[in-house]
């Protein structure tokens, strides 16, 4: 998916569903599901909660239900097809092959619609000046209808196993007891004892301020993107470009403006509708009031937004409360006694990369694989965990930080622009001169395959690294050419 170094236009990824009607969320006609590869369940007769039924929160619940437990998944919302402001709120995610590899693992098919197949990116830029990128093997959907479509795959393939509880919010954790609290959507509390429970409660995690409280030391960093969004729809015209006329699929329009937070995106939809988003630096939507308020600062900032659609998103976006665009979430460890983390609540990251979502299913996998390792006995799978993760998720979360500081145009000498630049010159040159040492492309263009997290930051060190020796060295030899030159017209 990424076809280039990082820029403005991946956090523009905020941006609004296409497929986020109630029904349609629900229901893509799916390819033949892939075989799911068989396990012998090893934890039949053994209980486990899931807090969140985001896509990291069902996928979890799956890989657990294969080897045999038995799953309660509690989600503070209701359902996604019957909650409006679920829905209102929803962005595009494109799942990548790092995401989609959990779902194969597990046999859970994509959607084989052809407007479900992403077919890449119009950038516009703050002169109006097109540019495109082609995108292949990737699947779009909203928040929303990727949370429903894992909601219905859990039900479907594991009936007896796996039950949902909406509009359950959990209250409490009681870690030595193994039991944790739920309020229920009538009043009162539920509780329930677990083997192990999985917090994948989302960036605002309930089961991660339990395993502070049980862990004084425990670290937990939380950054902001800074930046928030607001969403519109239902706009029509003829904005794709040649390339992309001929074909049915999912196509993204970013629009950048002169400042990196102020952004415009537009996603098409398979009634010919766009749907999009238009964000601003945090705070930002306080000092606008009107629709006319919006409709000046869109006429200022962006050209070519179709002239006939500035006082339709104007309007919308007056109405609309703002969304935070994302936070970065780093913990120095994921697990306690029967409890771990996964997905936003464990690895939040801004959607400069698109690797939230995508990071989160591949942590489910991981949890898969665990779960194998642990034989059947659930007190070993968190720490296990823990040793098989943490450093992927740290180098993701290293990886997040120096794009989104690229993202906010520090300049041309920020150390984290020039390491990733660094590593992406040089390692194209080195992929072209010696590929059977090198590889096929620099380590940072593979965020979309399964190449561990760690494995891209080491290379991105070494590479910036030997760039910057290798310009240190001729920086010396040309002082030293200079020096003689000197010397001999002396
Ligand atoms: C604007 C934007 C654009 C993005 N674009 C992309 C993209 O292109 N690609 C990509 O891979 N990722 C993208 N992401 C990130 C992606 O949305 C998240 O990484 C992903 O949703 C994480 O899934 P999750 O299940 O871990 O968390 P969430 O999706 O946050 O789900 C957590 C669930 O837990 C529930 N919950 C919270 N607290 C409680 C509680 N106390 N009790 C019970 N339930 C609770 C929540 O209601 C929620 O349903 C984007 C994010 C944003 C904000």
């Amino acid at each position: 998916m990424l076809t280039a170094l990082p820029n403005s236009h991946r956090l523009a990824r905020s941006r609004v569903a296409t497929h986020n009607n109630s029904s349609g969320a629900g229901s893509p006609a799916v390819a033949e599901a892939a075989p799911e590869q068989q396990v012998v369940p090893l934890y039949s007769g053994q209980r486990a909660v899931v807090v969140g039924a985001g896509p990291a929160g069902s996928t979890a619940a799956m890989f657990l239900a294969r080897q045999g437990f038995s799953v309660d998944v509690f989600e503070r919302r209701p359902e996604p097809k019957q909650d409006a402001v679920d829905t209102g709120r929803a962005y595009i995610i494109i799942l990548i092959p790092r995401g989609q590899a959990a779902l194969k693992e597990l046999g859970v098919p994509l959607p084989s619609q052809r407007e479900f197949i992403t077919k890449g990116t119009v950038r516009h830029d703050r002169k109006g000046k097109v540019g495109i990128s082609r995108e292949e093997g990737n699947v779009t959907f909203s928040r929303s209808s990727l949370a429903q479509y894992l909601i219905d795959q859990a039900r479907q393939r594991y009936p007896s196993q796996i039950t949902f509880h909406f509009d359950s919010a959990c209250a409490g954790v009681n870690i030595e007891q193994r039991q944790v609290s739920f309020s229920a959507a009538g009043g009162g509390q539920v509780q329930r004892s677990y083997d192990l429970l999985v917090g994948a409660d989302g960036a605002g995690s309930e089961v991660r301020r339990a395993l502070q409280q049980h862990y004084p030391d425990m670290q937990v960093t939380i950054d902001d993107s800074g930046r928030e969004y607001k969403v519109y729809g239902g706009v029509r015209g003829d904005i794709e470009p040649e390339e992309f006329k001929k074909d049915p699929g999912a196509t993204l329009h970013l629009w950048s403006s002169d400042d990196p937070w102020t952004t415009v995106t537009a996603h098409s939809n398979p009634d010919g509708t766009y749907s999009g988003t238009f964000s601003l630096k945090t705070g930002g939507f306080a000092d606008l009031r009107t629709a006319a308020d919006y409709e000046a600062l869109l006429r200022k900032k962006f050209v070519g937004v179709p002239d006939d659609w500035v006082p339709a998103i104007a309007q919308q976006a007056a109405a609309a409360t703002p969304s935070p665009a994302g936070k970065r979430v780093r913990c120095s460890r994921l697990d306690g006694p029967g409890v771990l983390l996964l997905g936003d609540a464990a690895h939040a990251v801004t959607p400069v990369f698109g690797q939230g979502a995508n990071s989160a299913l591949e942590s489910c996998k991981v949890l898969g694989s665990v779960l194998a390792e642990a034989g059947g006995d659930a007190s070993r799978v968190p720490q296990l965990f823990t040793s098989a993760r943490l450093a992927d998720m740290y180098a993701l979360n290293e990886l997040d930080a120096k794009a989104y500081s690229f993202f906010r145009r520090r300049g041309l000498l920020d150390p984290d622009f020039l390491q990733l630049l660094s590593h992406v010159l040089l390692g194209t040159i080195l992929s072209k001169l010696v590929p059977f040492l090198y590889g096929p492309k620099p380590a940072l263009l593979k965020l979309g395959s399964t190449t561990p997290y760690s494995t891209i930051i080491a290379a991105v060190k070494r590479d910036s690294l030997m760039a910057a020796v290798g310009f240190a060295a001729l920086g010396v030899w040309l002082s030293f050419k200079l020096a003689a030159k000197v010397m001999v017209g002396a």
